[in-house]
């Protein structure tokens, strides 16, 4: 009798810095995962950022700040697995080396803001980002929501979905723009508010603030 099929939940990965993790990065995928039906999503903390300057807490304080903040939430995993490695994490080889371990046939999806939309082309070899995965875009106040050039805006075109259905039926492939609720909230923002003594109640979990003063971190 051959096996019952059961098609593959649709899973995806969440890259970033992380330096602190805030709500602007829970609230908009929690939102997310309701609106396209995520079964999980594993928060990658990056440890080199090759575009970006390097983050002010190291890659365990970041670790724990993630592990801190989703305690408790089931939809949300962490793999530390670019924490541990020395070279720069390009997403592109990540997600390749995902795919060797779960198979190209469960969809998918890397999850970023808007503004990280905007400078995916930049990113490298970003043209075979869509062979591996979908990308799913929240809604970050303060950047454009159309693309720099006509043709990148083509690009984004050709690929985009408005339907949930594609997303779980294919493994990779298509781009969705996700009615998220905006959240004003950025780590840069926190990490000048802490240097100031501002309170960051409202934008980042209590343990994870807890967290930041017992090792005296962003003063
Ligand atoms: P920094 O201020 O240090 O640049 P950040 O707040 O942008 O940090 P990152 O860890 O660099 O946070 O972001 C990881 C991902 O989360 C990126 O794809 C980014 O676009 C997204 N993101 C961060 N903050 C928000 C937000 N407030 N709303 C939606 N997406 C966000």
């Amino acid at each position: 009798m051959p096996a019952a099929s059961f098609p593959l939940p649709l899973c995806a990965i969440y890259g970033g810095t992380f330096d602190p993790i805030h709500y602007g990065h829970l609230k908009s995928v929690e939102a997310l995962a309701k609106q396209v039906a995520l079964y999980q999503v594993t928060i990658m903390p990056n440890n080199v950022p090759p575009h970006r300057p390097q983050p002010e807490a190291d890659s365990h304080q970041r670790k724990a700040m993630v592990e801190l903040a989703i305690a408790g939430h089931p939809l949300f995993r962490l793999d530390a697995r670019e924490l541990e490695r020395s070279t720069p994490s390009y997403t592109v080889e990540t997600l390749e080396q995902v795919r060797g371990e779960r198979g190209m046939q469960q969809p998918l999806a890397f999850i970023i803001g808007q503004d990280s939309l905007l400078s995916l082309q930049r990113w490298h070899r970003w043209q075979s980002l869509l062979d591996l995965c979908h990308l799913l875009v929240c809604q970050r106040p303060g950047y454009p929501v159309s693309m720099d050039t006509a043709e990148q805006q083509r690009w984004l075109d050709s690929r985009t979905t408005a339907s949930v259905d594609e997303l779980h039926a294919a493994p990779a492939g298509k781009i969705y723009l996700a009615q998220t609720p905006m959240y004003d909230i950025s780590a840069t923002a926190i990490r000048r508010r802490l240097e100031q003594n501002l309170p960051c109640d409202e934008l980042v979990p209590a343990p994870v603030l807890q967290f930041i003063r017992q090792h005296g971190l962003y003063r």
